[in-house]
Parts: structure tokens; C-alpha cells; sequence
């Protein structure tokens, strides 16, 4: 299988997915995806647990 390198937009890390995924794969982890979520919901973040 492909990998291709992308930077990820929230923590500027360098991350690899796989070629197939590559559109779907934006953020390095689930954190940063969380965070780029809770920047468009941030009255809401806070309610979760
Ligand atoms: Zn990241």
C-alpha cells in the first residue's frame, strides 16, 4: 500500500496516510480533528461527559 505525506492544519504535524484515504484524512489524530470541530462548536465542547 501508498502512503502520502500531509501536514496536519491544526497542529502542523507531518503525517502519513494511505493514498486511498487521503481525501478523507485531513487531521494527524482524533484530537486534532476534535479541535478543529470544536473551534466551529465551541458552546457546545464543553457539554460532552
Ligand atoms: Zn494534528
Amino acid at each position: 500500500m501508498n502512503y502520502i505525506k500531509k501536514i496536519c492544519p491544526i497542529c502542523k504535524n507531518e503525517f502519513l496516510v494511505l493514498t486511498n484515504a487521503e481525501e478523507k484524512a485531513v487531521y494527524c489524530t482524533l484530537k486534532c480533528l476534535s479541535e478543529s470541530q470544536g473551534r466551529l462548536k465551541i458552546k457546545t465542547i464543553h457539554t460532552i461527559g
